[in-house]
């Protein structure tokens, strides 16, 4: 008799996005002639920067001739694009990061979703709340929780995110062995600085956890002061597995390129105590399981060090900056508290009511779409994340309607 892994059964059906397409579905049902904005989705609405067009377009002429024709190509990435990111994304900010130490793959999503297999399944888990649900949902899968009782699932412990500590989670009071952490934050929008991040770091060492830290959102920083990545944070490459994308970056939502970085010291231990490189163990599972980014991929990823695709990405991102910064503007203008929305393309706000009722009334009474917070987590409830994802113009629109209707 085949039996599934039973773990599965105990996920959450998947209810955010689902509930929020089939409330706007009976909206524009009810109301066909109302033009609804969405400000939901975490997507880029952005074409691809010229220099990565351009660069695509070569890599695929290069695949048309057999002179230049490539097949399977390394999978930890090809060498052009691992220095690329080496020299600019860490050591150009002192962060002492090689290229061997970069493992390039097919999004940040799969990458925070596979980790989890190379470490034991006993292992303590702090996960911040509010939270992206992959890093819950993937461990839940992995049999590393017991079922959901109110929310929250038994065995994992929560970090929770409130008005007070601003979405910065305090320390966890017990010993875990695994810390997830996402700055800038989705769904908050929150930046943490190098101060609070380094006691995070101080906090692994002493208890010989591991951070995993989503950086996904790490090009939406302006602020020179805050760290782009936990590698700027001392004695972080012992206990520190960093993730990035190019999907928010470079607009490579639908072209997909990301990378992980496995510092060649970054330990992790054995059951009895002996020290195990997480590279060497991060290795062997993306060149089994992985067979590499397609080359004309790299190729246009490469495109973003150039000298015009940086400065075409930097006017991509200072677009939706631009969106944030309205967005934040309004909102706190009409009196309502206001995380993120600078350094960040999520604007996070106290809805003082319950988050699905604020979800309501901004498609009711503004046709807009926010996303409401209690998906993300119980210290989500009563918050909404409005996203910077747009044209400048339809932010400009959503804004001015809600005015009208909160005012
Ligand atoms: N990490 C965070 C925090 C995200 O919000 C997202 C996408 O929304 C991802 C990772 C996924 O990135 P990718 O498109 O590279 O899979």
């Amino acid at each position: 008799m085949i039996q599934i892994n039973e773990n599965y059964l105990k996920l959450q059906a998947s209810y955010l996005f689902a509930e929020i397409k089939n409330r706007t579905a009976a909206f524009q049902e009810a109301y066909p002639d109302r033009d609804v904005i969405k400000l939901g989705i975490g997507d880029v609405t952005r074409p691809l920067p010229q220099a990565c067009i351009q660069a695509f377009h070569q890599a695929i002429d290069e695949m048309a001739d057999d002179k230049t024709f490539r097949g399977y190509g390394p999978e930890q990435g090809y060498a052009f694009l691992r220095e690329k990111i080496a020299a600019n994304d860490f050591q150009a900010r002192g962060a002492d990061i090689s290229p061997d130490e970069i493992f390039l793959s097919d999004g940040a999503k799969c990458d925070n979703g596979n980790i989890q297999e190379i470490f034991s399944k006993d292992i303590k888990i702090a996960i911040p709340d509010p939270v992206y649900p992959v890093y819950v949902d993937t461990n839940v899968m992995a049999g590393r929780t017991g079922t959901i009782k109110q929310g929250r699932y038994q065995g994992l412990i929560y970090l929770e995110g409130t008005q007070e500590n601003g979405f910065i989670p305090e320390l966890p009071p017990e010993k875990v062995d695994l810390i997830y952490l996402c700055y800038p934050n989705n769904p908050t929008g929150a930046t943490i600085s190098k101060s609070a991040l380094k006691e995070w770091v101080d906090f692994a060492r002493e208890n010989k956890a591991l951070i995993l830290y989503d950086a996904a959102y790490e090009s939406f920083i302006r602020n020179d002061d805050l760290p782009k990545s936990i590698y700027e944070i001392e004695g972080s490459q012992e206990v520190a597995i960093e993730f990035r994308s190019f999907s928010k970056t470079a607009g490579f939502t639908g072209i997909r390129c990301a990378y992980s970085v496995v510092p060649k010291s970054c330990i992790a231990f054995t059951g009895d105590g002996t020290e195990q490189s997480l590279h060497a163990l991060w290795y062997r599972r993306h060149a089994t399981k992985f067979n590499g980014v397609s080359y004309p991929v790299q190729r246009a990823a490469e495109a973003i060090y150039s000298p015009e695709g940086q400065l075409q990405t930097k006017v991509l991102i200072d677009y939706y900056l631009k969106n944030a910064a309205l967005i934040r503007k309004e909102i706190s203008a009409l009196g309502f508290e206001c995380i993120g929305g600078e350094n960040s393309p999520y604007i996070w706000i106290n809805g003082r009511s319950d988050s699905w009722k604020f979800f309501d009334l901004l498609l009711e009474k503004a046709a807009v779409i926010c996303t409401p917070g209690a998906g993300f987590g119980k210290c989500g409830e009563g918050y909404i994340r409005i996203s910077a994802f747009n044209n400048y113009e339809n932010v400009e629109r959503a804004m001015a309607r809600i005015k009208e209707a909160l005012a």
